[in-house]
């Protein structure tokens, strides 16, 4: 079966944990929306990949551009150098971003966006002689990625518990003003602005000129789908600019077409000052991330240097890696091509139906969504995050790839997805949510 695979062995990948362990699930081969697994079995991808794959498995365009890439030119230098195509990509992206944020850094994850992001920000505030802005402001809840600085703004408890103090002068709002649901951020006509106003007082606790930047998923998607409630964005902006803050928009999860618009902060119609991407940039194929900037924090950072100085103290080997810039150029032409991000916009609205639907289940106790992101919560059966473990584990041996935050299941569907598909994934759910 699906779940009793022959290829468990002593060298066990440090990721694999005791349930991987106990039933492996090993994925072998993917075209389209589609997996299959060592024995050949066809499972449906229902995260596109990890939100990385929204075009598609195997895209023929991808891998070529690679391959010629690899035949041209397989790694160069970014600093003190550059590869033309990474020119090119920043200029694409400048296209396609919030107007505004239009310099672009290069990273290999979305972890290093995050932390270069964070880096921008502080450097950016004591090259304008404001070197004591060292605080950086999380949110419960949020998720930014595994790195120093990304764990200790993340608001993952446990998270943050394995490791310990983490970056000294992290501070973290609240993520939501209703106890009794607590993935539901607030709600009424007032509920973002109240939420929002968390951020003044933490503001007024530590005072404005202590921070730098304060940084937020618009979507929180690790943690299961938190959708910002009216204006909560907007007054986050509002209460960072009377302050001097830079707003960060962690997009990691949500950019490229998620929310069916290029990224949420256009969704939402509220623009950061710094903004992270990374997982679809190259429709998952290859590692890569990109941190945006408006192009006065980058100048301020220029004109701080001197003539033979490096400007910005921030790098990677695999920055702007060659092989990188070809498959984010490839599919970005995909996205442009295919009109992508308008087909993810018409497909949401079935998706959030199907998502709704699930409601009338029993165990289930709350259903939301925003673009093609959804969640469904369940109760919870004995220990926290058991049932959602054991409806993970049925659907992948029914033959359905889910992603679980503890007892919340969650959804991110392929662009590409039709309508009949959706209709599979949510039949074999709805199966699997009445047996555990
Ligand atoms: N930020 C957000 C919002 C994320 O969702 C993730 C990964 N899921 C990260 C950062 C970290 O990205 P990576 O795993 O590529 O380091």
């Amino acid at each position: 079966s699906r779940s009793n695979e022959p290829l468990i062995h002593h060298w066990m990948p440090f990721t694999a944990n005791k349930q991987f362990q106990e039933a492996p699930r090993i994925i072998a081969r993917a075209e389209g929306v589609h997996y299959w697994n060592t024995l050949g079995e066809q499972l449906l991808d229902g995260v596109s990949g990890l939100y990385t794959t929204p075009a598609g498995h195997g895209r023929r365009e991808i891998r070529e551009a690679v391959t010629r890439q690899l035949e041209e030119l397989d790694y160069a230098p970014a600093f003190q150098f550059g590869v033309p195509g990474s020119f090119r990509l920043a200029h694409e992206l400048a296209q396609m971003l919030p107007e505004g944020l239009n310099r672009v850094f290069f990273a290999g994850s979305g972890s290093e966006a995050v932390e270069t992001a964070l880096k921008i920000a502080i450097q950016y505030h004591r090259v304008r002689g404001q070197g004591q802005r060292q605080r950086l402001i999380g949110r419960a809840r949020g998720y930014h990625g595994v790195n120093f600085a990304g764990w200790s703004v993340g608001g993952m408890v446990k998270n943050r518990d394995a490791f310990g103090l983490g970056l000294p002068g992290v501070a973290h709002m609240r993520h939501t003003h209703i106890p009794e649901n607590r993935n539901v951020m607030g709600q009424g006509e007032h509920g973002g602005i109240d939420l929002a106003d968390d951020l003044q007082r933490l503001v007024d606790l530590h005072g404005a000129d202590t921070i730098a930047a304060c940084i937020v998923e618009p979507i929180a998607g690790s943690t299961g789908v938190l959708v910002p409630p009216k204006g909560y964005l907007e007054r986050l902006r509002a209460i960072c600019d009377k302050h001097g803050i830079l707003l960060i928009f962690d997009e990691v999860i949500c950019g490229f077409g998620r929310t069916g618009h290029a990224f949420a902060a256009d969704a939402f119609g509220v623009t950061p000052d710094i903004l992270t991407m990374a997982k679809a940039i190259t429709n998952g194929n290859i590692p890569m991330a990109a941190i945006a900037v408006r192009e006065d924090i980058q100048q301020a950072i220029l004109d701080a240097a001197g003539p033979d100085a490096v400007e910005f103290f921030h790098g990677y080997t695999y920055s702007a890696h060659p092989v990188a810039c070809a498959a984010a150029l490839a599919t970005l032409k995909l996205y442009r091509d295919e009109d992508l991000f308008a087909r993810a916009a018409a497909l949401t609205p079935k998706f959030l139906e199907r998502i709704a639907s699930l409601a009338d289940i029993p165990i289930v106790t709350d259903t939301r969504g925003y673009g093609l992101l959804g969640a469904v919560d369940l109760a919870v059966d004995g220990s926290a995050g058991k049932r959602g473990f054991a409806v993970l584990r049925r659907c992948f041996e029914q033959g359905l790839v889910i992603r679980v935050a503890g007892d919340t299941v969650v959804f991110a569907p392929l662009f590409i997805t039709t309508e009949d598909e959706l209709d599979q994934m949510f039949a074999l759910l709805r199966g699997v949510l009445k047996t555990v």
